[in-house]
């Protein structure tokens, strides 16, 4: 079992996003945040939404009815992001009236063919990161593209946005203190194209709204905690605690996805696997062994 919640009362949450069933990989990390909240904290959970293009009513369902055959239970409403448009949009506002954000008009095609063309171009964890074109556009050119209508993101000014709260530190409970590197992003993306909103300003916004002090998610999201580390000190939000836990993986060592049918809970539930199995193969048997 991993390590017990130093207070005892946590308010963790759980926060899926319904484009497709969940699979073991899910069960462990909703198994786990619950686990860190223990009897006496509060296990939420969050809808995330936000792509209304890939997510639907049908999966939302069935993250309602998986995760109560786990046996897990959780305070109503629930939220979803969906509902916080307003919300990110103003937060959004406020860090450009504080000159922290700058309109990006680029396809994904211009960034790969502008990559493409520099000698060096920097990678993060996730790529290669946005080499800046729209951040050096005059005021001029960005007035009239906005003025005409023209699609576009928004960006933040990792330099400029450093620089105004200087460094910042956050706190793994498996990993220890963490020196924040949110430079690791880049110019990373606070409102797409599409949507209003990213994953990095909704999450970041929604954990201080719903008061979790214990921010429990997958090591694949521990680069982006250097983001929102930033983004709290920008917005003058509470600090929880972060714990990263590991991702499961299958037989081949290779990490769950969503496309692993096999192990979605709705099928090893319909092959006749018990909660009580479910929950030990996602790492969580009722006794330990
Ligand atoms: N919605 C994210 C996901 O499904 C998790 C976000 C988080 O826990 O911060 O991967």
């Amino acid at each position: 079992m991993s390590q017990t919640p130093e207070t005892a009362f946590e308010t963790t949450r759980f926060a899926p996003s319904p484009s497709g069933r969940l699979h073991l990989g899910h069960a462990h990390s909703a198994l786990f945040a619950a686990r860190a909240a223990g009897p006496q904290g509060t296990f939420l959970l969050r809808i995330e939404d936000i792509d209304l293009a890939r997510c639907a009513p049908k999966y939302e369902a069935g993250i309602f009815e998986d995760l109560a055959w786990l046996g897990l239970s959780w305070p109503q409403p629930v939220l979803r992001q969906s509902e916080r448009f307003a919300a990110y949009g103003d937060a959004l506002r406020r860090l450009e009236e504080m000159e922290l954000v700058y309109p990006c008009f680029c396809t994904r095609k211009e960034i790969a063919a502008e990559i493409a063309r520099a000698d060096s171009a920097p990678h993060g964890p996730d790529g290669p990161l946005y080499p800046g074109t729209c951040r050096r556009l005059s005021e001029a050119e960005r007035g009239a593209r906005l003025a005409a209508g023209e699609a576009h993101a928004w960006r933040l000014d990792m330099a400029v946005a450093r620089a105004r709260v200087g460094p910042l530190e956050w706190h793994d409970r498996g990993k220890g203190w963490q020196r924040a590197r949110p430079e690791l992003l880049g110019d990373a993306v606070l409102a797409r194209k599409d949507v209003p909103t990213s994953y990095h300003l909704a999450v970041t916004l929604d954990d201080a709204a719903q008061g979790i002090n214990l921010v429990t998610r997958g090591a694949d999201l521990f680069h982006a905690t250097h983001l929102h580390r930033l983004l709290q000190a920008l917005l003058e939000l509470p600090v929880p605690e972060w714990h990263h836990h590991d991702l499961l993986t299958d037989a081949r060592g290779q990490r769950l996805a969503k496309r692993h049918d096999a192990l979605a809970i709705a099928r090893l539930r319909a092959d006749g696997r018990s909660p009580s199995e479910v929950r030990a193969l996602a790492g969580f048997p009722d006794r330990p062994v």
